[in-house]
């Protein structure tokens, strides 16, 4: 007989996702498979419309999960609103936004960026002057940036924006369900999410939403969706309207799963959930400092669900890392690009934002530390 997977033995996901799936998501995942076309699915479907409408604080008619993780939802934002030659500002301090101005150069669009030092914000200043200085048809940025720890300011770069034509495409895979995200209030026209950081989901959905502006550039195209499966202008009729339309077999139980783990936040609600990050966030910064470990971000600018923590000269970063794992159970997460080596990233996302991780962590730390 081959092993059951049941017996991998649980880990405390403590990295920049996944994170800790609570025990309601896994039951709902385990619920009978039905159609995608069956009514009952569909009431499932609608609600979960509502639920991400209600968390992205949006009334925006379409706001659906996408099949794919967080990158499906950061190309499908793409795909659906570059037109070859557009033009595009990325604002970039880490691994996401280059990801971005990759993803936007291979639709052929002009691609212009602003970086900024990896670990520190984007500047609105910076910003503003570029605004002036030329017009760009988007304007995109990652509001928790997961490579540094660092919350950029996308409620300020949304007023510099406001009353343009520029339209405003957010990253928030990491800040949705951990920080406040208002699409409408902030002026975002495209914004896209993952479900295993915040959301406390196994990976495999992008929630995305559309403003009515972006829904207007999207129905102006002159060429159809250069991506068949991204396309929102054919999944759009599986997901809206009285009689949907078969596009592709939506992941069902992923959906089941999605539905209970936004309920659960709802049923939490919103400003606890955020107040639960922030407490273990502060619980874990005090923690580490007694430590003698200092983080790379400036207090006012730091993410909640993601510390980075700077490595000791003397200390071996990918040994800590494998004696967490393999002795304590607990997985943090590396650094990348030039941080690589550098940082610890150390994630309290959704269900791992618990007083329980923060000890187990500080406790197995320390005992590696020594
Ligand atoms: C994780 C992440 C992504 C990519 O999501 P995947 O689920 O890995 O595809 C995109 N943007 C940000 C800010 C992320 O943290």
């Amino acid at each position: 007989m081959h092993p059951r997977l049941a017996a991998i033995e649980e880990t405390l996901l403590m990295g920049p996702g996944p994170s800790c799936v609570p025990p309601q998501v896994y039951e709902a995942i385990a619920a009978s498979t039905i159609g995608h076309m069956d009514p009952r699915f569909v009431e499932v479907m609608d609600e979960v419309k509502v639920f991400l409408q209600k968390l992205l604080n949006t009334s925006n008619k379409l706001t659906i999960p996408m099949s794919g993780t967080g990158s499906a939802g950061m190309e499908t934002c793409f795909v659906n609103l570059v037109d070859p030659g557009d033009s595009v500002l990325v604002l970039m301090n880490g691994v996401f936004g280059k990801r971005m101005a990759d993803v936007a150069t291979r639709l052929g669009a002009k691609v212009d960026t602003l970086e900024f030092e990896w670990g520190t914000p984007v500047i609105v200043d910076d910003v503003k002057k570029k605004l002036d200085s030329a017009k760009y048809t988007i304007v995109a940025i990652v509001h928790a940036e997961t490579s540094t720890g660092v919350c950029n300011p996308v409620a300020e770069v949304g007023s510099l924006l406001a009353g343009t034509d520029s339209l405003y495409l957010v990253d928030t895979v990491t800040s949705l369900g951990g920080i406040p995200v208002e699409m409408d209030a902030w002026g975002i026209d495209a914004l896209y999410s993952g479900t295993q950081k915040c959301l406390s989901c196994p990976p495999g959905l992008a929630p995305v939403s559309f403003s009515e502006k972006a829904l207007g550039k999207l129905g102006s195209r002159k060429n159809k969706v250069p991506n068949w499966y991204l396309d929102l202008t054919m999944i759009t009729q599986y997901w809206e309207g009285r009689k949907r339309v078969y596009h592709h077999t939506a992941p069902v139980n992923m959906i089941y799963a999605l539905h209970q783990a936004l309920a659960l936040i709802l049923d939490e609600g919103l400003e606890n959930v955020y107040r639960r990050h922030m407490e273990n966030h502060q619980a874990l910064a005090a923690g580490l400092e007694e430590m003698g470990l200092s983080l790379l971000v400036k207090p006012e600018s730091r993410l909640p669900m993601l510390n980075a923590v700077c490595i000791p000269e003397d200390v071996d970063d990918a040994g800590v890392r494998s004696a967490l794992l393999n002795e304590h159970r607990i997985e943090i997460g590396a650094g990348l690009g030039p941080l690589a080596g550098k940082v610890w990233r150390i994630g309290l996302m959704g269900h791992t934002a618990r007083r329980e991780s923060v000890d187990r962590l500080c406790d197995a730390l320390k005992s590696v530390l020594n």
